[in-house]
């Protein structure tokens, strides 16, 4: 009996994007991932689940695992692929039934029959599995409304699938149907997570790492392209640019306040970006900031920090509490890099009073200070792109 793979798409995602692209945008990011797992997969389509038949020598745990990274995707099933013929489907329960309900206690069978050709209706199939499986699994109980695990025998077009029920995908909508985003990424905990967030929207992200070299070292950046590596691990491309914002700060350090100094950086950060997304044609930049987590998130100070860049900066974290970003970020793998203990430099120049209520006179005024245009300019000759 053949193993299976089947990927269901969100019904209600399918209604709202044009179908044929949201299919080919999920399948292109299907065969990049599989195109690094042993073995080889054939992919096929139908009635919202794509159905991935693995050769004899693939490795379909990893393929598995991988599955559940395709953003698109509402749910992800393993199972097997039968004959359509009723006996060829009981004996097909009897043998893998152990293997799919494992150490439960409780079942139900549930039979989903999308050929009406064929001759057992959707309840008969459930019944008539149901009895197959307690053939040879006796000590199971039959619980309808919460059962352990869920049988489920679906009799498609092309073949029939059983399996015990699928494990959620990774949700979202698929890569590539929503353009570029440009994520400043810092070393810390939420940026990251944002930058998932976005992805997940079907965004490819773009990373940008501001340092200050000597203040920053190497470990800060390797530190920030293991977290870039982990976001392309959703997208499969990504581009990671480093600006050196060394001299910005210390002329910030030299000319301006000192309770503006986050802000007065902030406001580079975001002009620098602005103006990168621009070349690159990114539609919008990333931030991980949270409201009220620090002097520089409140509203006051996002609003002088969002009147510098012409393009929509998404938040994507603003409303949530430190301990959800963090449980986001353990579960995509960013959180322990994020906690490795180098300097940023956000924390290179940290003001003791920062402005936590700044106008945009006070903020214009500080700026009238320095040289905008030519230390935007000479931060912007740095750019590095690393390869991931
Ligand atoms: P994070 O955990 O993402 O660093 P944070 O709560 O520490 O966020 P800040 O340090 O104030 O907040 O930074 C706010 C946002 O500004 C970050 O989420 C990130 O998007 C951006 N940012 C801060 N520092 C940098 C940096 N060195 N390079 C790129 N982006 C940065
Ligand atoms: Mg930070």
């Amino acid at each position: 009996m053949k193993e299976i793979i089947l990927l269901k798409y969100g019904e209600l995602v399918l209604k709202g994007l044009n179908r044929s692209t949201f299919v080919a945008l999920v399948e292109k990011r299907v065969r990049n991932l599989l195109s690094g797992v042993s073995g080889s997969f054939s992919l096929r389509y139908a009635q919202s689940t794509l159905c991935i038949r693995p050769s004899e020598d693939a490795d379909v745990d990893t393929a598995f695992a991988l599955m559940k990274r395709v953003f698109g995707v509402a749910s992800v099933c393993r199972g097997y692929e039968c004959g359509k013929d009723m006996d060829a489907i009981t004996s097909a329960v009897r043998e893998k039934a152990p293997e799919l309900l494992g150490r439960a206690s409780t079942f139900r069978c549930n039979a989903k029959r999308s050929d009406k050709k064929f001759p057992y209706p959707s309840p008969e199939i459930s019944a008539i599995c149901g009895g197959a499986v307690l053939d040879v699994m006796p000590h199971l109980k039959v619980n309808m409304a919460s059962p352990d695990v869920t049988l489920t025998v679906e009799v498609r077009d092309d073949a029939a699938f059983i399996h015990g029920g699928g494990e959620r995908g990774a949700g979202g909508m698929p890569t590539g149907s929503g353009g570029r985003a440009l994520l400043l990424l810092s070393g810390g905990i939420d940026s990251p997570v944002a930058g998932y967030m976005i992805a997940k929207r079907g965004l490819y992200v773009d990373g940008l790492y501001f340092e200050s070299p000597p203040y920053t070292g190497d470990q800060a950046r390797e530190k920030v392209v293991a977290l870039a590596q982990k976001i392309k691990g959703y997208t499969g491309k990504m581009f990671l640019n480093t600006v050196s914002v060394t001299e910005i700060q210390e002329e910030i350090v030299k000319k301006c306040d000192e309770r503006t100094f986050t802000l007065m950086l902030r406001r580079f950060m975001m002009r620098i970006s602005d103006r990168l997304a621009e070349e690159f044609g990114i539609g919008a930049l990333v931030t991980g900031e949270s409201l009220g987590q620090v002097a520089s998130q409140t509203l006051e100070a996002l609003s002088v920090t969002d009147a510098v860049p012409t393009r929509p900066v998404l938040r994507p974290c603003i409303g949530m509490d430190k301990s959800e970003i963090t449980d986001i970020a353990r579960k995509i793998g960013t959180y322990d890099i994020s906690i490795l203990a180098y300097e940023d430099c956000c924390t290179v120049f940290t003001p003791k009073h920062p402005l936590t209520r700044p106008t945009p006179e006070q903020i214009e005024a500080e700026e009238a200070k320095l040289d905008v245009e030519g230390l935007t300019e000479r931060a912007l000759a740095t750019r590095e792109v690393i390869r991931l």
